[in-house]
C-alpha cells in the first residue's frame, strides 16, 4: 500500500474555512489548534485585486487515520462542498496534480 497524502487544489477554494472546521470537530482541537488552516493570498496590481485561498494542513493533520481505517472519506474531504481537497496514494495524486493548476500536494511524515 502506497503513503498516503491530500491534493488541494486551491484554484477552487472558497475561503468558506469549512475543512478548518470539520477537522477540529472531528479531532476535538482545543482553540488555537489546528489540523489544517486557510490562508488569504492579496495580489494586488493598478486595476485588480486578486484573492486566492489556500488551506494548508499543519504538522497535527493524521489524514483521519481513524477514519480512513473504517472506509470513510477525510473530515475535510468529506465536508468541502467545493471538493478541492483530495485523498489517497500521494503517486495517484502527485500524477493528479500534473493536470492542475493551482494545487498543492500534502504528504506527512
Ligand atoms: S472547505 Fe474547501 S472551499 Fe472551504 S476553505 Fe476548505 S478547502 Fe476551501
Ligand atoms: S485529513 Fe483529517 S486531520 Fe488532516 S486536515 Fe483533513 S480533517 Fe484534518
Amino acid at each position: 500500500m502506497g503513503k498516503k497524502g491530500l491534493l488541494i487544489h486551491y484554484d477552487y477554494c472558497t475561503g468558506c474555512h469549512t475543512c478548518e472546521v470539520a477537522c477540529k470537530q472531528e479531532h476535538g482541537y482545543p482553540a488555537g489548534r489546528w489540523g489544517i488552516m486557510v490562508k488569504d493570498c492579496t495580489r494586488e496590481s493598478v486595476d485588480k485585486v486578486e484573492v486566492d485561498f489556500l488551506p494548508f494542513p499543519t504538522d497535527l493533520c493524521d489524514l483521519c487515520a481513524g477514519r480512513t481505517q473504517a472506509g470513510e472519506k477525510p473530515a475535510c474531504v468529506k465536508h468541502c462542498m467545493s471538493a478541492c481537497i483530495s485523498y489517497g496514494d500521494v503517486s495517484e495524486l502527485a500524477r493528479a496534480m500534473e493536470e492542475t493548476p493551482k494545487s498543492v500536494l500534502f504528504a506527512p511524515r
